[in-house]
């Protein structure tokens, strides 16, 4: 069990995971943000959001000192200066683009992604406003989608994504169209290792996601918070039990559940 003196760093979802599904606060979890300030102890967002949602997110959070993880994984921003660099893994959306409209034209595959629509049409699929939903169509290398056909078709265009060095990977409300090395545990064990260099020690891991996005990430970290999802999905792990915990609540809460769980005060 770490403490809070342990060279510690928490991994953590946001949908569903450290904000809530419904009304995104993340109030029932504000204790536990000022404990891990007070101890900094890096708390990395991990995400299916874009850089420019999390950007905005992270100063409300006030973890903006700090790098993050975007586009499930994709994307993993570093932290420092006004022009902080970035670090891309996979495809760049362009790419993505390109061979999903093609797959499209092709077969008559029946999806919408982002690129497809307006901003208004992703504010009423994900409950945003509009000026947000803005910031989740800038994406550099994974692009959401909604499918609207059979399961037949679905399999044979992941096949034929898989052709093109492209997986797709369930989150919340989308499928997510994205390099097949890129994903949440690449990314996790990428960051990980960096500070492992800086700061010459070996680092303790915790990860916090509710849906099957996640799951790559709680299995790259040391302990794993599943957090109860507003979804059907089974998030088997392949880990010791006791460093997994599985919540009883949804969202915030079940957040302060997880670490209440895994992190010893003394
Ligand atoms: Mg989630």
């Amino acid at each position: 069990m770490p403490y809070l003196d342990d060279p510690l760093i928490v991994f953590t979802d946001l949908d569903g995971s450290l904000l809530d599904h419904h009304d995104y606060s993340w109030a029932p979890a504000q204790g536990w943000l000022d404990q891990l300030a007070e101890h900094n102890i890096p708390v990395i967002i991990t995400t299916s959001k874009t850089s420019a949602e999390v950007s905005a997110l992270q100063h409300t959070l006030k973890l903006n000192h700090l790098p993050f993880i975007a586009e499930n994984g994709a994307l993993i921003q570093l932290a420092g200066g006004d022009n902080p660099a970035h670090h891309l893994i996979g495809a760049d959306y362009q790419h993505i683009r390109d061979v999903l409209v093609d797959l499209r034209k092709r077969y008559d595959f029946e999806f919408r992604g982002f690129g497809d629509v307006t901003p208004q049409q992703v504010a009423d699929w994900t409950g945003l406003t509009l000026t947000n939903a803005r910031l989740a169509m800038q994406r550099d290398a994974s692009e959401p989608l909604m499918w609207f056909g059979n399961t037949l078709d679905f399999s044979r265009m992941e096949k034929l994504l898989r052709e093109e060095g492209l997986a797709l990977t369930r989150g919340g409300r989308f499928w997510h169209v994205m390099g097949q090395d890129a994903g949440k545990g690449q990314a996790v064990r990428w960051l990980a290792e960096q500070y492992q260099q800086q700061r010459d020690q070996a680092m303790v891991t915790l990860g916090l996601g509710d849906g099957p996005n996640d799951i790559s990430m709680l299995e790259a970290v040391d302990f794993a918070v599943v957090i109860l999802g507003h979804h059907d999905q089974d998030m088997p792990l392949n880990k010791e039990d006791r460093n997994v915990y599985r919540t009883t609540r949804h969202g915030p809460e079940g957040w302060r559940q997880g670490l209440d769980h895994f992190i010893a005060i003394k």
